[in-house]
């Protein structure tokens, strides 16, 4: 059964960003720092379920019951090479946040994803983990990568993207049904070379201007 639960985070700031990143006219510094804020307001829903606890804090005038984030630490996983550029913004907000890496390229012949890096925080299993990639395209290094994040031994894992096409929704949610996918959008279709339409291109070569 396909479970997953798919968020889509609309915030009229959020749209406003991502049509902005989307015009091929905006700059590789523009689309670098929008990329930025964009993953700074998706974090902060993406959040919204984390556990309070109270403690009794002093304030100048007196002693007050408030509340501070309870127990479980969080990681961010980039799925190299774009991943990093929404998780910078992530690190702006959770600047405690332990950070972890996944590297894969296609097969040309296969068409599978092969890893190249890994490195990922240790206790990983006490952590929220938050995988992070802009474009959630066939889903298959998504796929790749949350099945490395799960045999290291995560449990509670989040999925986070800018642009989803539907067909890789679909992979993923077949694949790890329980991990939730949150998005800024979901986009008509892929094209034949794997890119997501209307999309904004490729997302690595926009954020570091290596086209
Ligand atoms: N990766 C990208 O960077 N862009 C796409 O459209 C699909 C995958």
């Amino acid at each position: 059964m396909n479970s997953t639960q798919v968020t889509l985070l609309d915030h009229p700031l959020v749209v406003h960003k991502l049509t902005l990143m989307r015009e091929k006219t905006t700059t590789t510094s523009k689309f670098r720092l929008l990329l930025r804020e964009i993953s700074l307001l998706m974090l902060y829903e993406v959040l919204r379920d984390l556990k309070l606890q109270e403690i009794e804090i002093e304030t100048p005038l007196e002693t007050m019951t408030a509340r501070k984030l309870h127990g479980k630490k969080l990681c961010f996983i980039s799925i190299l090479r774009a991943g990093n550029g929404l998780m910078e913004g992530m690190l702006d907000l959770v600047p405690s946040a332990r950070v972890g890496h996944v590297g894969l390229y296609r097969d040309p012949v296969t068409l599978q994803p092969v890893e190249y890096y890994k490195k990922l925080p240790e206790r990983i299993e006490e952590r929220l983990s938050v995988l992070v990639d802009p474009m959630l395209a066939t889903g298959n290094s998504a796929i790749a990568a949350a099945q490395r994040v799960r045999e290291a031994g995560a449990r509670d894992i989040k999925y986070v993207c800018l642009l989803a096409a539907p067909e890789g929704i679909d992979a993923f949610s077949q694949a790890h049904p329980d991990i939730p996918i949150y998005t800024a959008a979901i986009d008509r279709e892929l094209n034949d070379h794997g890119y997501i339409m209307p999309g904004l291109g490729d997302a690595g070569d926009r954020m570091y201007g290596t086209k």
